[in-house]
């Protein structure tokens, strides 16, 4: 049977709960244990897919096409936990369920009411990942204890002990423990708070995680431990890291927490193997070249807007022993300022995915910079339709050219609706989504990175490379070197005359982990690198 691990949180959102559960999901999974991971999320949208990057970050899109919050990418990047659509489950889905089941008469007589009917479908939930191939399932409750929108979600979790024993359940409870100035002390009240919220729902956390500024000083966790009736060690103290976040699962180590939940779940796990860890840390710690990546893009100032975009150049850095200085630079200020006057000493630009016309411009004016001079691009989903629009503006002599997505009535469509999406007209969970296959062209750049020809990758776009403009393309130079196995979808385009310019329209970002980076990041950032050396060169 499989054990379950609940991670809330409270005192203030933001405390990374993900970065936390997933750190913990990795070290029990380096113990030899089988793990799987889940958030539950307490908004009523029925997935992020429909909400603003400045709403809700990233959407991180799974294999089976699930759009799923970004704590998923945290799941992915730290742990090898399959995941599919029972990894994410909102209020908005459980709802959905519980009233289309209503319409269909399976409640028929009853009064369908948040307790049973709701936490009985969280349940449900909550049981999903569970099976006999599965040692522990952790599950993340989003949203902060004392929220109204978490209430059933925590209900749900407490009930659930009930059904499957209190032995095989473990509550981890992520809280803060503020420095203040004034006082020169660390503040446990606001945790003691907290914790009774959740003793008042009839939950007693059996480990809390408290986060620090400062080391937890041993009289404060003692107090904590007291006021809040948990044993001494299992107040676990996780200081915030400012080199890396790939630090959380080495200090959780050294206070002890795997030892913990092992022991107290009663589970028979091998000892600690963390070697590929620390060689990732060193090697981020050493690195032997620095490389300038501006991202051209929307949504810049929001930190968890392209968060995957950055984690996987953080990847490639590792990969290629440089670290990356990430330049976030809004597209609108290109437009403003001109691309030679921003971009000018930067080793590689990425433009990444997007929506809607704002900011299109400059992504173009971008493309067009480090297109004539050489500069390494990469360009993903929004980004490769922008690629492919300066393409047929500037070369092959198109200068209208757009896509239909911005102009309706475009004389030059270059990027189109695709044929799948003409009769769309929901938004939810409509786009071309999750993994498809795709073939690339033998000898080409992206082939040579991947080393083979056959390939999966995520997507999510409504938008396509326009078959009509094909030919055109590649007698000018701008190739399509990765299809769809009918032949009809172009995945990949590339510049063969310049050193590095590719483009893609799925999602690679999805797919990359710090000890295994994606191998067109780690392809993109080592010509930055060569780039870098060359400019150096010409210089000295
Ligand atoms: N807006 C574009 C499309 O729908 C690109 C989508 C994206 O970048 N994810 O095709």
């Amino acid at each position: 049977m499989s054990k379950h691990i609940f991670v809330t949180g409270g005192v203030v959102s933001s405390l990374g709960k993900g970065l936390t559960s997933a750190s913990i999901g990795m070290l029990l999974e380096q113990r030899g244990l089988r793990v799987r991971m889940q958030k539950l999320d307490p908004y009523i949208n029925v997935d992020p897919g429909t909400m603003s990057p400045y709403q809700h970050g990233e959407v991180y899109v799974l294999d089976d096409g699930s759009e799923t919050d970004l704590d998923l990418g945290h799941y992915e990047r730290f742990t090898n936990s399959p995941l599919n659509r029972h990894s994410n489950y909102t209020t908005g889905q459980i709802y959905l369920s519980v009233i289309n089941k209503e319409r269909r008469g399976e409640f028929l007589g009853q009064t369908v009411q948040v307790i049973p009917h709701i936490t009985n479908e969280i349940k449900v939930a909550l049981a999903k990942p569970a099976g006999p191939d599965v040692d522990v399932v952790i599950t993340e409750i989003g949203g902060t204890v004392g929220d109204i929108e978490s209430q059933p979600f925590l209900e749900a979790i407490r009930q659930f002990a009930l059904d499957v024993g209190k032995e095989n359940c473990l509550y981890i409870h992520l809280t803060l423990v503020p420095y203040l100035k004034a006082a020169d002390e660390q503040k446990t009240k606001p945790t003691q708070h907290s914790v009774g919220l959740l003793r008042q729902i009839g939950i007693q956390p059996d480990v809390l995680i408290c986060r620090t500024t400062r080391t937890l000083a041993h009289d404060d966790r003692k107090k904590i431990a007291l006021f809040c009736n948990v044993p001494i060690e299992a107040v676990i103290e996780e200081k915030d890291k400012d080199f890396s976040i790939y630090e959380v699962p080495i200090s959780l180590v050294e206070h002890g927490l795997d030892a913990l939940i092992v022991r107290k779940l009663g589970l028979t796990a091998s000892d600690l193997n963390l070697d590929k860890w620390h060689d990732l840390l060193n090697r981020l710690r050493n690195p032997q070249h620095e490389v300038t990546i501006a991202v051209v893009g929307k949504y810049t100032e929001h930190r968890d807007a392209y968060k995957s975009i950055y984690e996987a150049l953080d990847h490639a850095g590792v990969a290629n022993r440089a670290q990356i200085r990430i330049q976030r630079l809004h597209s609108e200020l290109i437009e403003r300022e001109g691309a030679e006057r921003l971009l000018a000493g930067v080793d590689g630009v990425l433009v990444p995915g997007g929506f809607g016309e704002r900011g299109i411009e400059g992504k173009v004016d971008a493309i067009s910079f480090v297109r004539q001079r050489g500069i390494p691009f990469f360009g993903i989903c929004l980004g490769m339709q922008c690629a492919v629009v300066e393409f047929a503006r500037n070369v092959l002599g198109l200068e209208k050219a757009h896509s239909t997505e911005f102009d309706k009535d475009n004389p030059h469509p270059v990027i189109c609706l695709m044929e799948e999406q003409q009769d769309v007209t929901e938004k939810g969970g409509t786009m071309r989504l999750g993994a498809q296959p795709a073939r690339l062209r033998p000898g080409s750049k992206t082939a040579k990175c991947y080393g083979s020809e056959e390939i999966s990758e995520r997507h999510r776009h409504r938008y396509e490379f326009n078959n009509a403009y094909r030919e055109q393309f590649e007698a000018q130079g701008m190739r399509p070197v990765g299809l769809s196995p009918d032949g009809l979808l172009v995945e990949v385009v590339e510049v063969a005359s310049h050193p590095w310019f590719v483009a893609v329209q799925y999602h690679p970002e999805f797919k990359s982990q710090p000890t295994r980076p994606h191998p067109l990041f780690a392809g993109f950032i080592g010509a930055a690198v060569q780039h870098r050396l060359a400019v150096q060169q010409v210089s000295s």
